[in-house]
């Protein structure tokens, strides 16, 4: 079976892909961390035409051939084997490409990035009305996209599948049904509207960045990584020996400044970088789906770098990096602001605790819109009233409301609910972890982080996109989506910001 001439051709078009949607992803992180702004125009194009050539030898028939030659020889290997899973994951994401017309894609893709200019100006302004008129087209060409599909049990289904390969409405719904009212719950009890002086003092840009530096260090980011500065801190890959971090330095919000988003960034970068090399120019050499890669920036981030042995560890380099900003301020203080539960309007300020009703509220609004059962020009009040209902607070105007956000803007139906299942998903492996790493915590006090890295690595990062989100999790944890270790977390980090 060494020899298996189908799948070595299968494998050599696979690569050149790959390597096509490679060079896309340096030209689209170069465009956010290099680029000088004139050159915007040509360089859209430039992207365009490595996605269409990616996009054109992808659903290529002979791919379809080739895999239907295969299916005997996949059969015949392990389930988990790396060529059967490469067949399997490759067939359906062949299945859901060649659903879609191409005339189709094209109009999406086009639509999606005017519509994002439009979102821009329309924030700006808070001018709901000038973005109307897309987010209906938008609608439209998501209902269009939709039809290509079977019907799936929930129509919400079809959009979610995009970002949650096979996951189903009516899990996350269950998931959410359960969570809502805690938070609601955890917010009240915990909300505070106090500001503390040192979260508005100043925080150098040159010791933001070696603490950055010194973090995704020790977290286990080797010299297959860079870190540089845009103003919308993301994570790239161009394989997994090259991993990019962005960052940004905001001077005079510690909320804002590096330290966050490092961690956060540097979760992303670690999964890229722990997929198995074996993988490497294969659709299977990334993270599993959103939710699970966003249950890795948040674990790091979040879980860990938000704990009271983390900040046992860090706060005294924190305070001799920011002498200015932090003398006399005892750590206790430092960790209860960095949590501090608020009524804040906008996603991504929110802390943990209000995070997810934000979700939700997005996670409803959506579905109403898709169905139609929400008519666009009713959006900004029923996004009022709901927040208010969900967070406590009323929402002022639309750009601090249904106009927050770059996802409907963009086409990104389905995409918001990956964001909060990544953190009930980052507790439930946590939970799992510690069973294997029993003194993590005792590890991170001492800024200890390799056997917390490895064991993620080996037990999730490796298997890359070799297995659905459902079963992925499954290798990981033993089971589904659960969220009661997460709010079991919630309960106990909300018991530590009580003053003393
Ligand atoms: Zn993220």
């Amino acid at each position: 079976m060494g020899e298996n001439r189908d799948l070595a051709d299968l494998r050599r078009r696979l690569a050149e892909i790959a390597d096509i949607e490679s060079a896309e992803a340096v030209l689209g992180w170069d465009q956010l961390v290099m680029m000088p702004r004139p050159g915007a125009a040509t360089r859209a194009k430039q992207l365009s035409t490595l996605r269409s050539i990616a996009h054109a030898r992808f659903i290529d028939p002979e791919i379809g051939r080739l895999l239907d030659a295969l299916e005997p020889y996949a059969e015949s290997l392990p389930y988990d084997s790396d060529d059967a899973s490469l067949i399997r994951v490759t067939r359906r994401d062949w299945d859901k490409a060649t659903r879609v017309p191409t005339e189709l894609s094209a109009a999406m893709a086009r639509h999606n990035s005017e519509a994002t200019e439009a979102w821009v100006t329309a924030r700006a302004n808070d001018d709901y009305a000038s973005f109307r008129p897309w987010l209906e087209r938008t609608l439209e060409l998501r209902a269009r996209y939709a039809e290509c599909f079977e019907p799936g049990d929930d129509p919400y289904d079809v959009h979610l599948d995009q970002f949650e390969p096979e996951l189903k409405t009516a899990e996350v719904r269950r998931v959410f049904d359960r969570i809502r009212p805690v938070l609601q719950e955890l917010t009240s009890e915990a909300a505070r509207d106090d500001v503390e002086p040192f979260e508005t003092a100043f925080y150098p840009e040159d010791r933001q960045r070696e603490l950055s530096v010194e973090l995704m260090r020790a977290f286990g980011a080797d010299d297959a990584f860079r870190l540089d500065p845009t103003v919308h801190p993301f994570c790239t890959s161009f394989s997994t020996q090259d991993v990019r971090l962005t960052t940004r330095y905001a001077e005079n919000d510690l909320h804002g400044t590096s330290i966050f988003s490092t961690m956060h960034e540097a979760g992303h970068g670690l999964y890229e970088r722990g997929v198995s090399p074996a993988l490497e120019r294969t659709p299977l050499a990334h993270g599993c789906s959103m939710a699970l890669h966003e249950s890795q920036s948040r674990l790091w981030e979040n879980v860990i770098g938000r704990s009271p042995a983390f900040w046992r560890w860090f706060y005294p380099r924190m305070q001799s990096a920011f002498p200015e900003a932090l003398d006399g301020v005892p750590g206790d203080r430092f960790y209860r602001t960095v949590n501090g539960v608020r009524r804040s309007l906008v996603r991504v300020d929110a802390d943990e605790v209000t995070y997810g009703l934000h979700i939700i509220l997005r996670f409803e609004l959506e579905q109403r819109l898709l169905s139609g059962e929400l008519p666009t020009a009713d959006l900004p009040d029923a996004w009022g009233e709901r927040f208010e209902e969900l967070i406590g607070t009323p929402v002022p105007n639309d750009r601090l409301g249904c106009l927050q956000d770059v996802h409907w803007g963009g086409g990104s139906f389905g995409y918001f609910p990956t964001y909060q299942l990544g953190n009930v998903i980052s507790a439930q492996i946590w939970a799992r972890l510690l069973q294997d790493v029993p003194d993590a915590e005792e590890q991170i006090e001492r800024g200890a982080f390799e056997a917390i890295h490895t064991w993620l690595r080996d037990h999730l990062y490796v298997l890359g996109r070799k297995f659905t989100p459902t079963e992925t999790l499954e290798r990981v944890v033993g089971g589904p989506i659960d969220p009661e270790p997460y709010l079991a977390y919630l309960r106990a980090k909300v018991a530590t910001l009580r003053a003393p």
